[in-house]
Order: C-alpha cells, then structure tokens, then sequence
C-alpha cells in the first residue's frame, strides 16, 4: 500500500505445489459462499504462472517508470466544476480553528455490555443469565446446533481486543499511520495538550492532519476483523457490529441485528432523559433480510387452527420474553403484563427454576425471530403461490435503444436460468430436469404495450403465444380468462418462442408514445383476485392515453420552494390505483430507462406505495447497462418476496409508536402498514415516543409482526422480538447507540420531508440535527474536557461525516439535480436497508494498483483478505493507480492516466496497453489467468456479497475520458464537492455551532425562515 509502484514491485515466492496457502480447496464456510456465476469462478485460488505471462515483479521497469520519465505528471483533480483538491485549498482557512479545536472522543471501549443491576430476574428465563455478559466465552445453549459454533473455533476469545483507553486520546486505533504523516505518534500522546500541541503540527504552521479525525474505513476495518473470528450472540453483547459488517448473528431470542436494530439498546427512562440525547429512539426492521449461510434458518411453526399464542389484551404474540407461572397455567405478557390463561394445547409444566420443562424445543420460547403459519381468520384471500407479470414496454423508444431486448433476456435468465454453454467436444446433451428458479406454483403472464395492451395466451398447449390486443383504454379490461397466467416450466417452449419473436415484431410496428396508465389498470384486473407482482419497463414518458404524463419539470424553479411539487404525483389517479393494488396484494418493480424527464414522482409513485422498487438508467445504453439492468431484473424475481402484507409494531407499556417511514400504504396514525409486496431489501423505521415513564427494573420490549403471503402461497406471521433495558442514566444509554439505525431514522424522516419542505430547509434540518446531537452530548455527558475541544461519543464518531454525506447525496445536495435523479434517491432512501444505505452514504475505495500478492484471496480463516479501503478523498489517490469505488449502487473502475500499461494487459488482456484500448462501454471484467485479473475478480466477487437490490457491475472513469469521472469525483465524500464542505470544513463547522450551543450563543441555522429542527417529525432537539 504505502508503494505506489508496486505494480514493479517485489516478486512473489515461486510457487511450490503444496506449500501455498492459497492453493488449498478452501472451503468458504464462516465467510462468503461460494458463488461461482458463468465465467466467473468464485474466489479463485492463485492462477498458476502462464508462461510467456508477466510475472509478478516482471513489469515495473519498462512500464510505469518508463511512463514516469515520458512526462511531467500534472496531478489534476477530475474536472468537476467546484471540486477543489483539498490539498490544494481549504486547509489554510481553518487551520486557527481546527489547531484549538482538538478532537476527542468519549468512552475508550464502548462495546461491552452495561452492568444489569438486579434486573436478570426479568430477563424471562433466558438460559444465558448466567454468563458474564461482557467477555468470556458465551456458552451455547444445550440444544442449539449452531453451526457457527463449528465453524469459529476461537470465536470466543476476548470479545474486545486491543482497545486501550488512553487518557486524552481514547482510541489510538482511531489513528492510522498516514502516507505522509505530518506527526507521527511513535508514542502516545501524554495529554490533551501535548496531542494539541502536535495536531499544530511540528512546524507550527497549524496545519491539521486529516488522518487525526475519525475515519470510516478504519473502523469497518476494525469491526470486521473483529467479527472474522467471532459471532454475535444477541443476547451477550448489547451493541450490534456495524451494519455493513459481515458478521455471523446467533439468535439467543433477542432478534438479529440484521433484522432490527435499535437506535438505543440502553433506553433512557423518561422523555427528559432521552432528550438530553437529542437522539431519536427508533427500530429499523428489515423483515425478511437475507442470513448467512452459517446463520440458522427462521423457525417456521404450525399451531394448527388455533394459530400461535398470542395475549389476550394487546395481541402480542409469544416470544422468549413471556413469563410462565401457577405452574404453567399462566402466561404474563412482556409487553402489557397481563397475566393469560395458557391454552390447554399449549400446556407445559414447569420445572424448579419456573422454566417449562419443554422451553428449550420450542423455539417460540428460545429464538427472537420465528415465523408461525397461520389459519385462515388471518387470510385476507385464499393464498396461492406468486403470480408475476411482466408488462414490457413496446413503443418506438424502447426498440430503438434496446431496452425489450434487455426484458426479454432478462426474463428468460431470470426465469430459466443462463443459456447453457454450447456443448465441446465429445460432450452429449444430457436429460437435466430443469432448474426451477422461481418457487413451486408460481404462475406467470406477459403482457406488452405501447399505444395498445398486448396480452398473451401462453398456454402449454398452444404451438405458439396467441397474442390478444386491448384497446380500450378507458376502460382496460383483461381479454382472456385462461392461459394468461401460467407455469412456466409447463409453458416453457411457449414463453420462450415469445420473447424471442418481440423485439422483431415490434420493430415492425414502433409507436412513438407508450399508455402506461390503462396498461397498470390492465394488470390490476389481471391481479386483482390474487394479489401479485408486476415488473414493467418503460423507456420514455407514457404520453398517451387515460393517465398520461407531461413534462412538468421546470428548471428554473430549482432551488426555490416550489421544486419540490416535482417531487410529488400530481395524479389523483395514479395514487387511486396505487391504493387499490396495495389493497389487493399487488406491488410493482420498475425498470425506467428515460432520455429525459420521466416523472419518476408520478411513475415510481406505483412502486413507492406498493412496496415495490424503482430501478432508473438515466441514459440507458445498451452495450454497458443491459447486463446490470438483467441482473437486477433477475434479483428482483429471485429475491425472497411475499405479497399482501400488513406489519405491525408493538411496544412496551410507557412507550408507544409515534412515526413510521418506508415505502408502504399508511392511511391513518393508528393502522398498521400495507404493502403490496415486500422483499428482502426493504426495511421501514419507527419511531416511538414515551406517554409514562419507565421502569429500570424491566427491560422495554419490542415486537414486530410482518403478516403475509409467501411466494410459495404460504399465509404466515414473522416475528421479531427485540429486548433493550432501561436507564436512568442517559450516558450508559449513549454507550450503547447503534450509529447506523440513528443515521437510517434520520435518512427516512428527511426523505419523507421532500414533499414537503425545501431542500435547504432539509439540509439545515440535518446539519441542526448533527449539532444538537454533538452539543448535546457535549453539555450533558462529555465529563471533563477542555471547553475548546471537540468531543465525539465513541459509538457516534463518524456520524457527523455520515450526515455530511446525506446532505452530498443526490435527494438533497445544492445546484441544480433533475427532479427524476433526486425522487429516485429519495424513495431508495426510504426502503434501504441500514447496510446499503452506510455503503450508499460513504463508499469502499480500494487502490488495485499496489495489491499484496495475497491480497483478495481467502486468508488462514476461509476469508476474503481484503485489501484497505482508502478514505474517500482525492488527496489519497496516487498518480500511475488505479481504484474501484464501490457504493453498492454503482461501482466505478478509475484509472489514472499515467497507469502502468503492464496493469491493464494484466487487468483486461492482451494488447490492451493503454486507457484509449479499453471497450468504454466494459460492464465487468475478461476472466484472464493473471493474477491480477484475479485479485480483482474476487474483490468484485466480495463485494457481490454486501450488496442490496442493486447488481455489481463495473463502469469505468478513465481520467480525462469518461464521464463516469463526474460521478468519481463526487464519491469522495471527505472532500469538498457536491455544493457541500470538505470533511475537515465541516467538523470545523459543526464544532463553532457546538461550541455557541454550549454558551448559549447558538442561532440555528434557518431560523431566519422561521424553521427548526423540531420540523422533523420525532427528532425534536432537547432545547425545548
Ligand atoms: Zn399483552
């Protein structure tokens, strides 16, 4: 790393047979699963030396440096108008500030678990009372087979490694060794003042050294070797790996933090308490997120007819949480405390301890997250498996840039699989059943449309697709009753020789304006007695008939109050039928690829209030994003997917729901959620309020209940419980603050605000947000530091950088960004899961110019050894490299101009010596024997894993060629760009407003236009 020209650097030992570790078959089990797409083996092992193939070692001489000697480097940002090099700029201003600022943080090592006085007795019976909560081994409970217990043999060694407390500088982790360090700490700071003394630098010039303030990459470095080596026992520890962290969760009944993550897991007492935070206490829930492998499966039970036990007076349903007593005759609900009668069929003794004696094979009793099948009182329509529909846009538009051509091969994939490799040689065609890539039962129809309503009768009997056309656009209606939907495996040479006539028949045919609105009427009828899922393209705005959209966008009302009209349906009509699809189980995916303005508002809004997704390619063409847009395709009809769902949140007495955010149906304050469709990659936020006070001696309970169809038509309840105790002691409360569930609340809320307030008004609404939480924790908890120093809670360290990057992001960044770009955003942010949206906010950039040769191969552990991410700046990118910028969403290949030509024919092949012989348009990366080639599939391999609903695929910036530059330019989150401050400029910022709050000089930001932070629903500061 620390050698830019590595890429000439050391050759690697020879590789004897046997003695490389890499060679080794490693089996992926604690890390990632094998995953081996077509032509992409999963992790490789090192390739073997390729005669005649540059070895490691073997280019640097006549290729970097020759490039070196060719001409002076001229280390020019990326033209971005307004991106300013901080090296260059920025720095000089501040430096009076920032050399008296300091930065501190509070508490040394936060991740151990608080002491529980006396409260163990409430803890239901939990089988893990006994351990010591904070280090030790946890013991595993007789009768679970985890297999992560198998699978990490030193998992339980010290829970919190090297985190020393050093007075004045609480984590000296926190601090890396720079490249170019402007003070070396060879030993640790003695004091504040001595540490502020260096921050000023040796030269006293009073330059800061930017490596001195919490860094993002360093601590999901930390957090992942930590979770390497061991799992998280949701019991045990009380505070949640960081969301992006791969992390093995063991259920002890308190629910993974995968599932739900609790802004606070030591809850203040009383509303005061929890002001004198400024935090918000909120749950974010993903209730179907994908586990691990190595995770348990989520118990499915069966009471039969009688459904589960559920208490009689809040409905709450039995979780670990319940006491028994009278011997088993009674259950006391956790939630309400009223005392049930246990159902006869649900009797149990209970043993000396006042456990049932047959707690431990009743995971109701054991897990925090079950799933029960329920009987028909719970059905809202008979449940049958999934029915999909592929309504695919037709008109001129999407011809001419092939976006049927993408639907049609994407539908086929997703459907059938990938088309088989021609056969070799010698090889026979062998009688493979089918793989069946959707789940048993599920039907599914095709529709088309352009000007028209094409529906298609695919019955298996038929030698061809009958094609039906409705023209009634007023009243669309469904022209056939049978063959519409069908199996697709029963039907397969019938769907098959369909989609492989469309794209030439409509090539024939090209109307200009596609009918959106009578074609989702269409599709409603076509659902409306089942529920289902609609996935429909659309390449241009639906100008025709019923419903149809204009451009309404007006540019030069940006930045004023009325942009954000834009960011709303104006349709009266559209949102009926949203309503009415949600009503009847119906949600629909988008797939949006506009030249211009679409009304993403109007059009998403269908997917927004179903619960479904938006996929958006601005500029869509077809050689690079085809692939991308398949494949999310593909993963938007794989992913886990249940319909017709309803969700509800219950609390413990004292507390209560006040606020909800996602992407759902929410007609009134006291009805619960509807979603049309909900799969894996959504989560909601709620927020709650406290209407008493609590008691410390309980701990505060939360249950989620997500009630809905499978895909495979199963009605089911999924629970989750979450468990968090109570303090009078708001600082305790504070060590034990999920970072990412904070962040995820405050994301939603200033999302759902669009439609409401000005983007400036939001974005003063964050930065207020980012002080008072800062300040409050200042005044009220920082203990003794000096008044001019900047203290940061050590669980909120990079919060302040993560609301900087929110106020970057397209929804709500300054200047001028299309109203479809910033609806789009909006509505991501509001269903993105804690783990996308950390990687969305701050992205992953890993330099591959200057790999360890072990690098990006599985390490002594079975894990991917990934190399270190850099901190998004360009100060940190080096001349000759080249890097992948990963923000789950896309992921930029920059290359910079003087790279080694020996690096892209290693990287990309043969005779591709130079940037200007790369394909533009390259969406992911030849499979080539070299090492290289190699390290950086398996990185992109890696990064597959930590993904949401978003498909991996490469675009490259090559510097000073291609426009995806811009959008580099603009990931680097520390520097200063998108109309926002550089990192550094910003904790400045934000340490003056703390500073005035804390001697009462403060006027907030925006006051001027009479707004504050109280604004945002459920984040009221502590102020009043
Ligand atoms: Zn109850």
């Amino acid at each position: 790393m620390s050698n830019p020209y590595q890429y000439g650097g050391a050759p690697p030992p020879p590789p004897t047979p046997g003695s490389d570790p890499n060679r080794q078959q490693y089996p992926y089990s604690p890390g990632i699963p094998p995953q081996t797409p077509q032509g992409a083996p999963g992790y490789m092992q090192q390739p073997p030396p390729t005669p005649g193939a540059p070895q490691y070692g073997g280019y640097g001489d006549a290729g970097y440096q020759q490039q070196a000697q060719g001409g002076p480097y001229s280390p020019g940002p990326p033209p971005t108008p307004g991106y300013q090099n901080p090296q260059d700029a920025g720095f000089q201003g501040l430096t009076a500030q920032m050399g008296q600022m300091g930065i501190n943080e509070g508490y040394g090592a936060p991740q151990q678990a608080p002491a529980r006085h006396g409260k163990k007795k409430q803890r239901a019976f939990h089988t893990l009372d006994q351990a010591p909560e904070a280090s030790g081994p946890p013991p595993l409970t007789p009768g679970f087979q985890s297999p992560a217990q198998q699978q990490f043999p030193n998992q339980f060694q010290s829970q919190f490694p090297g985190q020393p407390g050093t007075p004045g500088l609480a984590n000296p982790n926190q601090f890396p060794v720079p490249a170019n360090p402007q003070f070396q700490p060879a030993n640790p700071p003695a004091s504040i003042a001595e540490y502020n003394a260096n921050m000023r630098g040796p030269t006293g010039t009073g330059r800061v050294d930017p490596d001195a303030i919490p860094s993002i990459p360093v601590s999901r470095e930390a957090a992942a070797a930590q979770y390497k080596t061991q799992i998280y026992p949701t019991m045990e520890l009380h505070h949640p790996p960081p969301a992006l962290t791969d992390f093995v969760a063991f259920d002890q009944g308190n629910s993974s933090p995968k599932f739900c993550r609790l802004s606070l897991n030591t809850i203040p007492s009383s509303e005061e308490l929890l002001k004198s935070t400024a935090l918000p206490l909120s749950l974010v829930i993903q209730p179907l997120a994908p586990q691990k492998e190595q995770e348990l499966p989520v118990p499915v039970l069966d009471f039969g007819d009688a459904g589960p036990p559920r208490c009689r007076r809040c409905r709450t349903y039995i979780n670990p949480f319940m006491t028994f007593s009278q011997n088993g005759a009674k259950f006391v609900c956790n939630m309400c405390l009223f005392p049930n009668e246990v159902p006869a069929s649900y009797y149990s003794p209970l043993d000396m301890s006042g456990k049932r004696v047959d707690r431990e094979t009743r995971p109701e009793l054991m897990r925090g997250t079950v799933e029960y099948i329920v009987p028909k009182e719970y059905w809202a329509k008979e449940p049958t498996p999934l029915r999909w529909l592929f309504a695919i846009d037709v008109s001129m538009e999407a011809i001419n840039k092939g976006l049927i051509e993408s639907m049609v091969k994407a539908i086929r994939r997703a459907l059938y699989g990938d088309e088989k490799e021609p056969l070799g040689e010698g090889e026979e065609e062998t009688a493979e059943t089918p793989v069946k890539k959707i789940p048993p039962g599920c039907k599914v129809g095709i529709l088309t449309y352009d000007k028209e309503v094409h529906f298609y009768n695919l019955n298996a009997n038929l030698d061809q697709a009958q094609m039906l056309v409705m023209t009634d656009l007023e009243e669309p209606f469904v022209p056939l009753s049978e063959g519409l939907f069908v199996d697709p495996y029963e039907s397969q040479s019938v769907i098959e020789g369909l989609l492989t006539s469309l794209p030439n028949f409509f090539a024939l045919v090209k109307n200009p304006e596609p009918a959106l609105f009578p074609t989702l009427q269409a599709a409603f009828s076509a659902l409306e007695a089942t529920g289902g899922k609609i996935i429909c393209s659309l390449a241009t705005l639906p100008t025709w008939g019923p419903g149809r959209l204009h451009f309404r966008e007006d540019s030069k009302l940006f930045g004023t109050d009325k942009e954000k009209t834009f960011f709303a349906s104006e349709h009266q009509e559209w949102r009926k039928l949203g309503t009415k699809m949600v009503e009847a189980g119906i949600g629909a995916d988008f797939f949006l690829t506009p030249a211009a303005y679409i009304d993403v508002a109007t059009v998403g809004h269908i997917a927004e209030v179903t619960g479904g997704e938006t996929f958006f390619y601005p500029n869509f063409i077809y050689q690079r994003d085809s692939p991308k847009l398949e494949e999310e395709l593909i993963h938007s009809v794989h992913r886990e997917t249940g319909y017709q769902a309803l969700m509800k949140v219950r609390c413990s007495n004292g507390l209560q729901v006040s606020s909800y955010h996602g992407n759902y149906l929410h007609r009134n304050a006291a009805a619960d959620l509807e979603f049309g469709v909900i799969d894996q990659d959504k989560s909601v936020s709620i927020s709650f309020s406290y209407d008493g006070k609590l008691d410390t001696k309980l701990d505060a309970h939360f249950q989620s209940a997500l009630l809905y169809t499978t895909a495979s038509g199963e009605r089911r309840v999924r629970c989750h419980n979450i468990v968090a105790a109570v303090t009078d002691v708001a600082k305790e409360g504070l060590r034990f603050v999920d970072q990412d569930a904070v962040i995820c609340t405050i994301a939603k809320e200033a999302a759902a605000t669009m439609t409401e307030k000005s983007l400036k008004q939001i974005r003063g609404l964050l930065t207020e947000k980012c002080v008072d939480i800062l300040a409050a924790y200042r005044k009220n908890f920082s203990g003794s530091n000096p008044p001019g120093q900047l203290v940061l809670p050590e669980a909120l360290k990079e919060f302040g950088l993560y609301i900087l990057c929110l106020i970057k992001l397209r929804a709500f960044r300054g200047g001028n960004v299309s109203s479809d770009m910033r609806v789009h955003a909006m509505r991501m942010l509001k269903s993105m899961s804690p783990a996308e949206l950390s990687l969305f906010l701050y992205p992953r950039i890993i330099p591959i110019h200057n790999l360890e040769p072990e690098d990006c191969f599985a390490d002594e552990t079975g894990h991917l050894k990934v190399p270190g991410a850099l901190r998004a700046s360009f100060s940190r990118i080096e001349e000759g490299g080249a890097y992948l910028v990963d923000n789950g969403q896309v992921c930029i290949l920059w290359i910079h101009g003087q790279v080694s030509p020996a690096l892209l024919v290693d990287l990309f092949g043969e005779g591709i010596d130079n940037l200007q012989a790369i394909d533009p348009y390259l969406s992911e990366l030849p499979v080539l024997e070299t090492h290289l080639n190699c390290q950086v599939r398996n990185l992109l391999q890696y990064f597959k894993t930590q993904r949401g609903s978003k498909a991996l695929r490469i675009q490259l910036a090559r510097q000073g060629l291609d426009g995806a530059e811009y959008e580099f330019a603009g990931l680097l989150m520390e520097d200063r760009n998108n109309e926002a401050q550089s990192y550094v400029d910003w904790l400045v910022h934000v340490h003056k407003h703390i500073q005035l709050e804390i001697t009462g000089q403060r006027k907030k930001e925006g006051a001027d236009e009479g707004i504050s932070a109280a604004n945002l629903a459920g984040l009221r500061p502590p102020y009043w």
